[in-house]
């Protein structure tokens, strides 16, 4: 993009790099007291049954609601905050808040929807994880299998044999694990297999062109039958169409997630969907 701006993009571009510099220090300075001053916040997107439309889960993603720029997405400030190891602490927080939310839900425990949170490679290394997590868990009274840990498949792989160790005490714990972004990171099957996952989610990219792209729907078939095999759940990423939501349950995908149902929303309006018990079908249904 610097170099779309012709004869003085030299100039634009150092710029545009000073000014994102600054903002990055401000944002690290700022994030340290974002936890005590209440200005982060978990937004939730629905997971959907594919078969019957219903509402059985969410996956939490967190946003900074900074005082002068904003609803902030992770994107804008998650990497700093793993490079400041400040990841432990709000990866913790994420945790606490989805606890508390999940026990502000009429019902009992037993009947709580999943909850699935993000997890990040530094939180995979950080030591007795799986400890503190069922602590929090345990402090709020909610069963542990009720919260489901995803990690992307290229974390995973970056240090598989971490990842099968802390997924190893995370299961002893209870807790359920998922594979993120699944299709981009390169695991081999017997990885895989070996990994104590429950889920896989198939990344956004083989869902968007679905309608359009033979490759793609062959890639998502091959990852239902595979999943099949190796007894996991399957969720589909960034569902945004009706003809994909038909693709995806004509292939035999369990689960989805996307615009197309909702976007990620505030826990009181993923209580009203739970509470409603709504269900989500495409049209002419
Ligand atoms: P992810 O876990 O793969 O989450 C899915 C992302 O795709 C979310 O972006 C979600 O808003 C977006 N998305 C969902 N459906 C659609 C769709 O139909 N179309 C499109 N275009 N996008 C869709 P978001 O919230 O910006 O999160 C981005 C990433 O940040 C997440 O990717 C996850 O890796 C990370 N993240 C989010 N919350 C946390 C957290 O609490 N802890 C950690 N460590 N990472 C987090
Ligand atoms: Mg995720
Ligand atoms: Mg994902
Ligand atoms: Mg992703």
């Amino acid at each position: 993009d610097a170099k779309e701006r012709g004869r003085n993009g030299f100039r634009f571009y150092t710029q545009d790099l000073n000014s994102r510099t600054f903002r990055h220090f401000r944002l690290e300075t700022d994030l340290g007291g974002a936890i005590e001053d209440d200005q982060l916040r978990l937004h939730y997107q629905p997971k959907i049954e594919l078969a019957t439309g219903r509402v059985v889960g969410a996956e939490a993603l967190i946003r900074w609601d900074h005082p002068r720029l904003g609803m902030l997405p992770p994107g804008q400030f998650m990497e700093i905050a793993e490079d400041m190891t400040l990841i432990e602490q709000i990866g913790e927080w994420v945790l606490q808040q989805a606890c508390r939310d999940l026990a502000s839900l009429p019902g009992t425990a037993q009947a709580l929807p999943h909850i699935a949170i993000n997890v990040s490679a530094r939180q995979l290394r950080q030591p007795n994880l799986a400890e503190e997590f069922f602590a929090i868990t345990e402090e709020h009274g909610i069963p542990a299998d009720r919260i489901e840990l995803e990690l992307t498949e290229s974390v995973i792989m970056d240090d598989a044999d971490t990842a099968a160790r802390v997924f190893q005490r995370l299961r002893e714990v209870g807790m359920s694990l998922a594979v993120d972004d699944f299709g981009t990171g390169h695991a081999s099957l017997t990885q895989l297999k070996q990994l104590p996952a429950d889920t896989l989610k198939i990344d956004r990219s083989f869902v968007m062109d679905l309608e359009k792209s033979h490759e793609d729907a062959k890639i998502v078939r091959a990852i239902v039958v595979m999943a099949r095999s190796l007894d996991m759940q399957l969720v589909a990423e960034g569902v945004e169409t009706d003809a994909q939501i038909h693709l995806l349950r004509e292939f035999g995908c369990d689960y989805a997630q996307g615009f197309r149902y909702s976007r990620p929303v505030a826990f009181d309006e993923l209580r009203e969907m739970i509470v409603n018990d709504v269900r989500m079908l495409p049209e002419s249904e």
